[in-house]
């Protein structure tokens, strides 16, 4: 028993690390009570361990749990929806609104003239669909929360047959898989055609008395290329439509304006050019290319919206003030801009557009007078990524620098700097790391080269 003898006290220890991590303390004793209780087991099964090496072992893994709390980052990865990295970062004005409607009351439900209850986000609602050039939107939680209630909406017992194309069958990450959404949304999956190709006389032989409805997916991470086809949209369309079913499209990044426009990328399909060419419901997430906050918009035939809004799973993954507000503000802000989309106050778009020239002036202001004597620092042409499982396709001109290390690895420097005021976060190679220009905020330049400073000296 006098192994155990090794173990410091929980309220000592507690007492001493908590000013270093600045954590509510008893989350600090919360921890290090968990670690002493993890070490006395493995004293009692026979290990060895000393008290320097458990104070130090609880002392490291408490700064690592301090670093998990939720702060910012700054994105030096080049890809500028980053799904490791929260997404889109809002936009000023959506920011103030935010800030606005979080710390005061609102007529979230409250109908200002008549002075009685009002309904939830019929602005924003009527807005979406003003944006979305269709008879009706609405808005909840998140992409996948809007096609489960979708489904969910469209699916009744006896009619709940789901038809999809195999090459359409995905996995979005972070398990969203489309055959098991499909599944929890109480919907039979009919998969038709070969992973390259589907006919339209696939999808017609699949339809039985029993289809709810033909959905399609955007393909959004992958892409296939060779010996493929579908068929055009609005054939399908008018195949649903001839036999009274609803074409329902899981559209994904929701793209707002031509990207290809923007910069030297695919074109990424908007939701109104796919409900132009006859889909009657087009689903797809808030935070990506769109720039709002983390929510699924749905938008299309105004009898299907009120049907998905009378589903009682509706209440279950309704926005709160706090979406609805930044939502608002970003859905403005487009519609301001319709002439062009491009010029929206959108972080993402701004990054897109920015000329590479742009990127190499501040690249130049962070190097100068950067201590280079332990460190070989250049500016380097690199590619930057739309990411967040959009235009898998697209790669398109980025300006970097890159950090070769003499007197440490590049793990190290790499590692440094993510735990550093604040978190950089860029991308190693063996030799080098590469901090991207293209999605850090130029206001931010001034913090960034301070935070290199600190990890090269
Ligand atoms: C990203 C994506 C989703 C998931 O969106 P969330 O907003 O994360 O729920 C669903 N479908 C497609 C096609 C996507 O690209």
């Amino acid at each position: 028993m006098s192994k155990l003898a090794a173990l410091p006290s929980v309220e000592k220890l507690a007492a001493a690390l908590a000013p270093e991590v600045g954590l509510p303390r008893p989350l600090v004793n919360l921890f290090v009570r968990r670690e002493i209780d993890r070490y006395r087991q493995l004293l009692l099964a026979d290990g060895e361990h000393t008290r320097e090496e458990i104070e130090a072992s609880t002392k490291k893994g408490l700064r690592e749990f301090a670093n998990s709390r939720l702060q910012p980052v700054i994105n030096a990865t080049g890809v500028l929806i980053h799904t490791n990295l929260g997404r889109s970062p809002l936009g000023p004005r959506a920011a103030s609104s935010l800030q606005k409607i979080a710390t005061g009351y609102s007529n979230l439900e409250f109908d200002l003239p008549s002075g009685a209850r009002g309904k939830r986000a019929g602005y924003l609602e009527t807005a979406l669909a003003c944006l979305l050039e269709t008879e009706a939107a609405t808005a909840v939680n998140n992409c996948a929360a809007a096609l489960v209630l979708t489904l969910r909406t469209l699916v009744a017992e006896g009619k709940n047959e789901v038809i999809v194309s195999r090459s359409e069958l995905v996995e979005i990450g972070g398990g969203f898989r489309i055959p098991e959404i499909l599944e929890t949304s109480g919907a039979k999956l009919v998969e038709v055609g070969a992973t390259n190709k589907t006919h339209l006389y696939d999808y017609e032989k699949a339809i039985t008395p029993q289809t709810a409805l033909i959905l399609k997916v955007h393909r959004s991470n992958f892409y296939i290329d060779g010996f493929i086809g579908e068929p055009e949209i609005t054939e399908i369309a008018k195949l649903a439509h001839d036999h009274g079913l609803p074409l329902v499209e899981d559209l994904g990044s929701g793209a707002m304006m031509n990207t290809d426009e923007l910069a030297p990328i695919e074109h990424e399909p908007t939701p109104q050019e796919c409900l132009r060419r006859g889909i009657d419901l087009v689903i797809f997430s808030g935070d990506k290319l769109l720039g709002g906050p983390q929510s699924g918009i749905i938008g299309g035939r105004a009898d299907m919206i009120a049907e998905i809004k009378k589903e009682p799973f509706f209440r279950a993954v309704r926005c709160d003030k706090l979406i609805l507000t930044t939502l608002q503000e970003s859905i403005d802000q487009y519609l301001e801009t319709k002439a062009d989309p491009t010029q929206a106050d959108v972080p993402v778009l701004k990054f897109l557009r920015t000329s590479t020239e742009d990127l190499r002036t501040r690249a130049e202001t962070i190097l100068k007078d950067l201590p280079t004597e332990q460190t070989e620092i250049t500016i380097e042409e690199t590619l930057a990524r739309p990411g967040g499982g959009t235009m898998p396709r697209s790669e398109f001109p980025s300006i970097a620098l890159k950090l070769v290390p003499k007197n440490q690895s590049v793990p190290k420097l790499a590692k440094k700097l993510r735990l550093g005021t604040p978190a950089i976060v860029g991308y190693t190679t063996d030799a080098a790391l590469f901090l991207d220009l293209r999605t850090i905020f130029p206001e931010t330049d001034s913090e960034v080269k301070t935070a290199i400073k600190t990890a090269l000296s």
